[in-house]
């Protein structure tokens, strides 16, 4: 793509699902207005396939109906914060019937980069989080090494990594810690409002997390990485 068609943004966020991004940087993305959010798993299930887990099934009516209303609740989400949504087109595991396939995550991540202009890219950290999380993370390592792109960082996916060793993972992934500035009180309300708008999940992850789903709206929630890559 030409380089001057491409859309200059502050942050580029690669996130797994529909809401890892704002979960795990909301504070981040209310410093940054007109940040892009991106997600991966973003793809719309085909007519006819029921909900398939107990968690769909709560809130949605049918496969179709989960893959376009998590869409919409992003895209509520992402306005409260003034950033930008964009989507991939794979499917989510559960809808996916499989979850080994590297090359469609690296695919499907490369032509999101080659979109955006981007200053900074985030990407999640991922360990012992989710499948869809490791192949967002090491897709994204693979479209980036390709592209030789440079001011990339790790975000802990929270709520998963709330209270865990994230940076020594991060050093296996050799990534370095950088300080972040404590969320202000006006930063915190804009993530606090913008996690409310995923209906379909918060009720879910606050009672399967508890008392971490909470941490993630403490000043200093948010954890960063820089990659340096030797
Ligand atoms: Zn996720």
């Amino acid at each position: 793509m030409c380089k001057n068609l491409r859309i200059r943004t502050p942050w580029l966020i690669i996130s797994p699902h529909f809401d890892d991004a704002v979960l795990s940087c909301g504070h981040l993305l209310a410093k940054n207005p007109g940040a892009v959010v991106a997600t991966i798993c973003g793809g719309i299930a085909a007519p006819g396939v029921p909900a398939s887990t107990w968690w769909d099934r709560r809130s949605w009516k049918s496969a179709r109906d989960a893959t376009l209303g998590r869409r919409q609740e992003d895209f509520e989400a992402l306005e409260c914060l003034n950033a930008v949504q964009a989507f991939a087109d794979v499917l989510d595991v559960t809808y996916r019937g499989h979850d080994d396939d590297a090359s469609v995550f690296a695919t499907a991540i490369g032509d999101i980069l080659d979109r955006f202009d981007a200053e900074h890219i985030a990407i999640p950290l991922a360990a012992r989080a989710h499948i869809d999380h490791e192949l967002t993370r090491d897709g994204a390592l693979t479209a980036l090494r390709t592209r030789g792109l440079a001011n990339v960082f790790f975000y802990a996916d929270l709520p998963y990594f709330v209270g865990r060793d994230t940076d020594r993972i991060a050093r296996a992934l050799s990534a370095i810690p950088v300080p972040q500035a404590p969320a202000h009180d006006s930063e915190n309300e804009l993530k606090r409002e913008a996690v409310t708008k995923y209906r379909s999940q918060t009720p879910l992850l606050r009672r399967s997390f508890r008392r971490s789903y909470n941490s993630i709206f403490s000043p200093d929630a948010e954890r960063l990485y820089r990659y340096q890559p030797t």
